[in-house]
C-alpha cells in the first residue's frame, strides 16, 4: 500500500506504480463495482508541523487506526447507496470520538481550560448547511450541525442558545470534562508557559472533516473542530464558517479545511477553490494550488484541504510538514498517510 502522497496528478494505475500521490483521479481507474459511476471519501485529522521525531511507533499506529475507523464508517455509508451527506457525518462522528484528534472528546482546550467546539456542514445537492460554534456540552457537534441544516431555518448557531436547540432536540449532552485529556491539559499548560511555539506543537491542529461523492454523483463535507489551544473571548476559527473551512456544491467540489483558521476566514478558502472551478474551468488540483499555496501562502498561513469533484478527482494537499489524512474509493484507492 502507498504510504506517501505528493502533488502530482496521476491515473491510479500508475499511483500504485509511483507509491505516492496527493491528487488522485480515481475516476480513470477501471476496476469492477459501480457500473461506471464511482464513489469515494476522503479524511483529514488535522495538518501542522507533524516531525517523525516527535511521534513513536505506536502513536503513529493509533493515529492510522484512527484514520481507518473514520473511513471505513464513511465508506460502508456510500457502499450501500447512502447520501455523501451520510457518509461524511459518520466519518467525522468517529473521529470526533476518538480522543486523539481535536475534535469532540480530546478537543484543544481554551485559555480557561474549557473544550469549545465548533462544527459544520455543507450538502452540495441543495446548498443546504447546517453550522454550530462555541459548544461545550454536544457531545457530537456534527450531528448537531447537521440538525441545524434540517430541523431549524437557520444556518448557524452559537453557544447556549445552540445547546439549547440540542436540549430540545433531545441531542446527547455531556459534562464538559468528557472532552478533556490529559494531553490536551499538558498541552495547554505548555502553551501559556510560552513552552512551545503553537505552530511546532504537534497536537496544536487536529481538527477533523470529511468529503464524499456518492453513487448519485452528489458532493458533501462537514469539518468539526476544538479550534486552536489556547484561544481566547470566545474565538472563532474557519471550521464552522461555511465557505471558509467547509463548501459543497455539485457545480463544482466540496471541500474541508484545516489550519490556522484565520487565515482561512481571510482567504474563503473553502469556498474560493470551489468557484474557481466553476468559473474558471480549471482542475481542482490547480484551484486548491492557487487558493493554499499561492493567496492563503502569501499572506503566511498553514493548513491544508481535502476536495473532491464529480469526476471523483480527489485532492488532499497542504502547505504545512504533514496532515493527517486517508482516502478510499469504490475504484480500489485504499490509503491513509501523515506525512509528504
Ligand atoms: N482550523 C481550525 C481553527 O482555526 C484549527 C485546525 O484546523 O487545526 O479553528
Amino acid at each position: 500500500m502507498p504510504t506517501r502522497m505528493a502533488r502530482i496528478v496521476v491515473p491510479m494505475v500508475v499511483l500504485a506504480a509511483l507509491a505516492c500521490t496527493c491528487v488522485v483521479r480515481a475516476a480513470e481507474v477501471d476496476a469492477a463495482g459501480s457500473g461506471g459511476k464511482m464513489f469515494a471519501i476522503a479524511i483529514h485529522g488535522g495538518a501542522g508541523t507533524l516531525s517523525r521525531s516527535d511521534m513513536s511507533a505506536e502513536q503513529e499506529a493509533n493515529y492510522r487506526a484512527g484514520l481507518e475507523a473514520a473511513l471505513a464508517a464513511g465508506y460502508s455509508q456510500l457502499a450501500r447507496g447512502g447520501a455523501s451527506l451520510d457518509a461524511v457525518v459518520a466519518a467525522v462522528r468517529v473521529l470526533e470520538d476518538n480522543p486523539l484528534f481535536n475534535a469532540g472528546r480530546g478537543a484543544v482546550l481554551n485559555r480557561d481550560g474549557v473544550a469549545e467546539l465548533d462544527a459544520s456542514l455543507m450538502d452540495g445537492r441543495t446548498l443546504a448547511a447546517g453550522a454550530v460554534t462555541g459548544l461545550q456540552h454536544v457531545k457530537n457537534p456534527i450531528d448537531l450541525a447537521r440538525l441545524v441544516m434540517e430541523k431549524s431555518p437557520h444556518v448557524m448557531l452559537v453557544g447556549a442558545g445552540a445547546e439549547e436547540f440540542a436540549k430540545s432536540l433531545g441531542v446527547e449532552m455531556v459534562p464538559n470534562e468528557y472532552f478533556r485529556t490529559p494531553a490536551r491539559q499538558n498541552q495547554l499548560e505548555r502553551s501559556l508557559r510560552g513552552a512551545v511555539s503553537r505552530e511546532n506543537e504537534l497536537e496544536a491542529f487536529g481538527t477533523v472533516g470529511a468529503v464524499a461523492l456518492d453513487l448519485a454523483g452528489n458532493l458533501a463535507a462537514a469539518t468539526s473542530t476544538g479550534g486552536m489551544t489556547g484561544k481566547r473571548w470566545g474565538r472563532v476559527g474557519d471550521s464552522p464558517i461555511i465557505g471558509a473551512g467547509t463548501y459543497a456544491n455539485n457545480e463544482s467540489c466540496a471541500v474541508s479545511a484545516t489550519g490556522h483558521g484565520e487565515y482561512f476566514i481571510r482567504t474563503v478558502v473553502a469556498h474560493d477553490i470551489c468557484a474557481q472551478v466553476e468559473y474558471l474551468k480549471i482542475p481542482l488540483a490547480k484551484a486548491v494550488d492557487n487558493v493554499l499555496n499561492g493567496k492563503m501562502k502569501k499572506l503566511g498561513g498553514n493548513g491544508g484541504v481535502i476536495a473532491i469533484d464529480r469526476a471523483g478527482e480527489i485532492v488532499l494537499e497542504f502547505n504545512s510538514e504533514g496532515m493527517f489524512r486517508g482516502v478510499k474509493t469504490s475504484k480500489g484507492l485504499h490509503e491513509v498517510a501523515i506525512y509528504r
